[in-house]
């Protein structure tokens, strides 16, 4: 008898992956040894590889009974930020079950998967079947710093290992997201991520006449960079309307039987109930100031005063919005990237698509599966530098009570059992079509 998801996925939660930024953490080898095991016992041929010691990375493809057809990647990472056990009402590494959730760092962010497909190549090497396509299976390190000793190395170094490859699916969609209609009916979202606004973090520098704190100073460093971050702060970005966006707020506006008005998006959204969070944050660009500083003693003006911006640029925007960013800042003040990472997107709609919503349809009949720009990144920002259309899917059936927002990154993060199992059904179904 195979063990249940629940079971692997709380083991998973038992290694201890903390990734604390900057290269330093717990690592991900001993859980990488572990998945490649589970890998071999299914038949397939793990390779591990890692860019520094203990940031292990595990990839291992699955070849199809018609390898003509064009190639799928999973995309999984197996490292957790970390969780401080003093806020939490379990043991964040003690993988508890207990009131139908798996309990844990990772629980959702995102061990689940990484349990779920392990738990689909199990139950197929038992039943003798293969998939009709090729599948590379991928679990990587460091997601939750900045891919170095993960998938942009990968992408990078060993790309031959993702050859074929069209599309991937990889976190951040899949996963019910309940909403009360007006008349009180519930209506089970699936968001499947299409897009990703692009990260570009910003590093302000503005110079200018270091001098005594008492005299008059007309060019003073600190106030140039303090009146272009408040012009840069208080600009009202434009709303742009990306597919992926628009596709979301005429299908869920549909199915809420909310009227959609594209000339007043926000009114739209603000009736969309909890589904809102799912776009509210892509309908514009952000730039967000997040880092400051300057100066060394309350007598010395500095020559120089620097600043970090978190920008974040939907797919076609780019170039408007940095050329807008300089106008805002003026002169005097410099601009450099501190990271660049173009956003993503694939095609709204595509069988790719059609065959996710089919697999989630398969086991909840009413779902109503859309496609999502997500405000962040994942690292579908590495793999879609090779070419591939990612799509953010990683299905999970959730309680209409449960705060799945809270969950990621958060305190005493868990999954629902039945949610976990939903998610095996519909992996096996997607990846056996
Ligand atoms: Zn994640």
């Amino acid at each position: 008898m195979a063990e249940p998801v629940e079971e692997l996925c709380a083991r998973m939660i038992r290694f201890d992956t903390t990734n604390r930024g900057h290269g330093q953490g717990e690592g991900e080898r001993e859980l990488a040894e572990f998945v490649a095991d589970l890998l071999t016992d299914a038949g397939l041929k793990p390779v591990l590889l890692e860019r520094a010691a203990r940031r292990s990375n595990v990839v291992a493809r699955m070849s199809g009974s018609r390898p003509e057809l064009p190639g799928l990647l999973v995309q999984m990472h197996l490292d957790v930020v970390p969780a401080d056990p003093d806020e939490w009402s379990v043991d964040p590494f003690a993988g508890e079950i207990r009131d139908g959730y798996v309990w844990g760092r990772g629980a959702v962010d995102m061990k689940d998967m990484c349990a779920s497909v392990l738990t689909v190549l199990g139950r197929w090497a038992a039943a003798g079947r293969a998939p009709e396509r090729d599948i590379v299976f991928a679990f990587v390190a460091d997601e939750e710093d900045t891919g170095y000793y993960g998938a942009h190395w990968l992408v990078r170094e060993h790309a031959e290992l993702f050859e074929g490859c069209v599309a991937a699916i990889g976190e951040s969609g899949g996963h019910t997201v309940p909403v009360r209609r007006s008349d009180g009916a519930l209506v089970r979202i699936y968001p499947v991520g299409t897009a990703e606004r692009g990260t570009a973090h910003l590093l302000l520098t503005a110079t200018g006449r270091a001098g005594h704190g008492s005299r008059r100073n007309d060019d003073n460093a600190v106030v140039k960079l303090v009146d272009a971050l408040h012009r840069l702060a208080g600009h009202e970005w434009p709303v742009v309307l990306s597919p992926a966006v628009e596709a979301f707020i005429e299908r869920v506006g549909a199915a809420l039987g909310v009227p959609v008005d594209l000339s007043d998006v926000d009114g739209t959204i603000a009736r969309f109930g909890p589904a809102a969070k799912l776009v509210e944050n892509t309908v514009r660009n952000s730039t967000r100031p997040t880092v400051l500083s300057a100066g060394y003693k309350v007598n010395v003006i500095p020559g120089v005063a620097r600043a970090q911006v978190d920008t974040r640029v939907l797919p076609g925007t780019e170039a408007a919005l940095l050329s807008e960013i300089d106008k805002l800042l003026g002169p005097g003040v410099r601009r450099e990237f501190l990271a660049n990472q173009p956003p993503v997107q694939a095609r709204v709609d595509s069988p790719w698509f059609d065959s996710m919503a089919a697999a989630v349809r398969s086991q909840d009949p009413a779902a109503v599966v859309v496609p999502y720009c997500m405000g962040g990144g994942t690292d579908a920002k590495a793999f879609s530098r090779l070419g591939i259309e990612c799509f953010g899917f990683a299905p999970l059936l959730l309680p209409e009570d449960f705060d799945y927002r809270a969950m990621a990154h958060g305190v005493d993060e868990r999954v629902p059992v039945t949610g976990l199992r939903f998610g095996v059904e519909v992996l096996d179904r997607f990846l056996s079509s």
